[in-house]
């Protein structure tokens, strides 16, 4: 019997950094997936934007009102 205890980035692919607006890459820390955005000081200094070398943003933070929204989206009965 397979056990899968991994998940996979349900939004991997789908969640765009918030700053930069660049894709933003799974990774998994301390049990927890994250997705994470690095952005090259590089490219933030001539462009002027503020951004931090690492944004994170934890799954789990996210994955519950994305939950509730797509079972509204799909309830074929709104109260
Ligand atoms: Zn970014």
């Amino acid at each position: 019997m397979t056990h899968r205890t991994r998940h996979p980035y349900v939004f991997r692919g789908a969640v765009h950094c918030g700053v930069c607006e660049r894709r933003m890459q799974g990774q998994y820390a301390h049990g927890v997936a994250y997705y994470r955005c690095r952005f090259p000081q590089e490219y933030a200094l001539p462009n002027r934007i503020e951004h931090s070398r690492n944004v994170y943003l934890r799954e789990d933070v996210v994955f519950e009102p994305v939950d509730n929204w797509l079972a509204q989206l799909f309830d074929p009965d709104p109260a």
